[in-house]
């Protein structure tokens, strides 16, 4: 099997990819700026999309990861949320998510036992919400709602589709003070993409394998 993460340059999307090269999968990490044999991606421009696709060529894919996410507006005031920061946030965090499976469906289709996996937020949860982080919250509740949609529609064609919780990890987004590392995280992650199947699909996950309220 052939698994892409993206958003492989730190952090989860790092661990991840060093997990997949460790036990000998192999992975394309892509990243915005690509060093050591990363494939080039930005998720926020839909003509690094057709890039990426074009440079995979007829390569199948089994497991795409959309694990690409930014966190601009943490802490901050209502008062100060503008329109750019709702929009760059939702085009990371959710159209990104979209364009990602949309350029790579020929790819995905190729795959064996093709899965696509989300690495959404336990903030993007509608029924715990407790209030602030609208850009973030928001994007990721879309995110959890775009995979569930795409695991109604992709169903047929043998495609599962799941929503994740990373755990709050020691990252540059998640701080020091994080109790999950990103190496736990993504051994977590990597079992939870293991287990996803088309019995499964639609599902929104923890790392560590307990339902999330969506
Ligand atoms: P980091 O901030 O450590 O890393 C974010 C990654 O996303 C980097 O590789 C970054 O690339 C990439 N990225 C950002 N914008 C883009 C873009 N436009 N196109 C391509 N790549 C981009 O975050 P984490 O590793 O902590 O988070 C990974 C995912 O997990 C995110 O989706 C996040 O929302 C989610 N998550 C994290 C939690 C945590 O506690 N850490 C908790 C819940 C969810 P670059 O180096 O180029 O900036």
């Amino acid at each position: 099997m052939t698994v892409l993460v993206t958003g492989a340059s730190r952090g989860i999307g790092r661990a991840l990819h060093d997990l997949y090269v460790e036990r000998g999968v192999p992975v394309v990490g892509t990243a915005r700026a690509p060093e050591g044999g990363m494939a080039r991606l930005d998720v926020a421009d839909p003509a690094s999309h057709a890039a990426l696709a074009d440079a995979l060529g007829d390569r199948a894919l089994e497991v795409v990861v959309c694990n690409a996410g930014i966190n601009p507006d943490k802490g901050m005031a209502l008062a100060d949320y503008t329109a750019e920061v709702m929009a760059r946030t939702f085009a990371v965090n959710a159209t990104g998510p979209l364009l990602t499976v949309q350029a790579l469906l020929p790819h995905l289709r190729r795959g064996r036992r093709p899965r696509v996996a989300v690495i959404a937020s336990q903030l993007g949860s509608s029924e715990i919400a407790s209030g602030g982080g609208y850009a973030y919250r928001a994007s990721k509740a879309a995110a959890i709602n775009l995979a569930r949609n795409l695991a109604a529609d992709l169903r047929a064609e043998g495609i599962a589709v799941g929503a994740y919780h990373p755990g709050w990890v020691s990252t540059d987004m998640g701080g020091g003070g994080a109790p999950v590392t990103p190496r736990a995280s993504a051994e977590g992650l990597a079992d939870r993409i293991e287990a996803l199947s088309l019995e499964t699909t639609g599902v929104f996950e923890t790392w560590d394998g307990r339902p999330h309220p969506f």
